[in-house]
């Protein structure tokens, strides 16, 4: 056995053996799970072997993770003290989750059906730490949350030249459904709904509906690091019944000539309604999240899913345009690029740290989750994570939670 791994595996053994047991929860602790494919081999040999764990089975173990398992018991991932970082979450979870304030989206009904009281948690970091709290096992539809992969599609597709001659980089300064398209007749931003329509306009144009949101869930599953995808189709019949609105941006851009030529106004319409009723959990949607925050790479699988130049774009709109009309103080108080959906969900990419994503149905008047906006906001005022945090100087007695402590 090498010298580093003798000393591991004593630095974790009683007696000459170290327990299953004590292994399994070591790798907990240190947000390495269960299902992480890239630990599949090594946890099949750990639950398969003896549960009594010899240096000479360690070996044979860390053969299973090369890396990965020393990286993890040593305390070189990440967040070096993951516990500490979990219980602190769940520390600002419990807090927010006092909060009794907001209301349900009503403009689509299946929305306003949602159990208001629904709060969950989850952090992925750019090294596949995972932690959940709360309702995280369930299901909610994605909405709003589906611009920034509808815009990092379009970009891989086309380019950044090709998808900006079609859609702007500018806040709006109104509500994200605005009939409003700035100076030169296009969408403001596309994390606004005519921006994302005319985004979803340019993925597979010209192909088979079906194909086009297979290819979109594909994407979807493939940033989750495999995790499973669902899709609520009464929320999609809901938002097509219900979309007034939306059908008035796209004729309205359909009338300033904003579109690429022979797209077929409906089925842009239908795969943007569609796009916004996919649906994830807290856990899938924070592993999406430390995706962009990994540059484009999916932490659990090393896949690469978009290309670093489109997520730097893509985490610049979600800083100045992410949050509706309250994006300016979002971007100064919190400062993490971010994406909420009227389904009561943010999400938060930390570059170079990982992803967080919030569920919380209930909405302020700008339409973000009052919960979410509020775990966001303490977030920053506990750990350097606001994006000028990294600045020298900011001797503050907040947490740096990728050091030791
Ligand atoms: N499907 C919603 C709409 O088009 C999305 C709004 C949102 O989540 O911001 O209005």
């Amino acid at each position: 056995m090498s010298d580093s791994r003798s000393a591991l595996f004593k630095s974790f053994s009683k007696e000459g053996i170290v327990r299953r047991e004590a292994l399994l929860e070591a790798l907990k602790e240190r947000g390495i799970l269960e299902d992480d494919p890239r630990m599949k081999a090594l946890f099949k040999a750990i639950n398969g072997g003896s549960p009594e764990i010899s240096e000479a089975q360690f070996q044979i173990l860390s053969d299973q993770a090369p890396g990965l398992l020393e990286q993890a018991l040593t305390d070189g991932l990440a967040i070096p003290d993951f516990s500490t970082f979990a219980k602190e979450l769940t520390d600002i979870f419990d807090e927010v989750n006092t909060i009794r304030m907001g209301k349900l989206p009503t403009y689509i009904p299946q929305l306003e059906r949602v159990d208001p009281e629904k709060f969950a948690m989850s952090v992925c970091t750019v090294d596949g730490q995972r932690f959940s709290t709360g309702d995280c096992d369930d299901y909610f539809c994605v909405q709003s949350c589906s611009k920034p992969m509808t815009y990092c599609l379009a970009l891989e597709e086309q380019g950044e030249d090709v998808v900006h001659s079609y859609v702007g980089r500018e806040p709006s300064g109104k509500t994200f459904n605005e009939l409003t398209l700035n100076t030169k007749g296009l969408p403001h931003n596309p994390m606004i709904n005519a921006g994302a329509i005319m985004c979803g306009a340019l993925i597979k144009k010209g192909g088979d509906a079906s194909d086009r949101f297979d290819y979109v869930m594909e994407k979807w599953k493939t940033a989750a690091g495999g995790q499973k995808i669902g899709f609520n189709n009464a929320v999609y019949l809901s938002e097509r019944q219900t979309a007034d609105r939306n059908f008035a941006l796209g004729y309205f851009m359909r009338e300033k000539k904003a579109f690429p030529p022979d797209v077929e106004l409906l089925d842009v319409l239908e795969f943007y309604f569609q796009c916004c009723s996919i649906e994830t959990t807290t856990k899938s949607m924070a592993i999406i999240a430390s995706t962009l925050a990994n540059g484009g790479i999916c932490p659990l699988t090393g896949v690469q899913v978009f290309s670093p130049g489109h997520v730097k774009n893509c985490l610049s709109l979600m800083l100045s345009c992410g949050m509706y009309d309250f994006s300016g103080e979002f971007a100064f108080t919190v400062g993490i690029p971010a994406k909420s959906g009227v389904s009561g969900a943010i999400m938060l990419a930390i570059p170079n740290v990982g992803g967080i994503a919030v569920w919380s149905p209930l909405l302020d008047e700008l339409g973000n989750s009052v919960r979410g906006v509020e775990f966001c906001k303490r977030l920053v005022s506990r750990f350097k994570f606001h994006t000028f945090d990294s600045m020298l100087g900011l001797g503050d007695d907040r947490i740096d939670p990728r050091r030791k402590r």
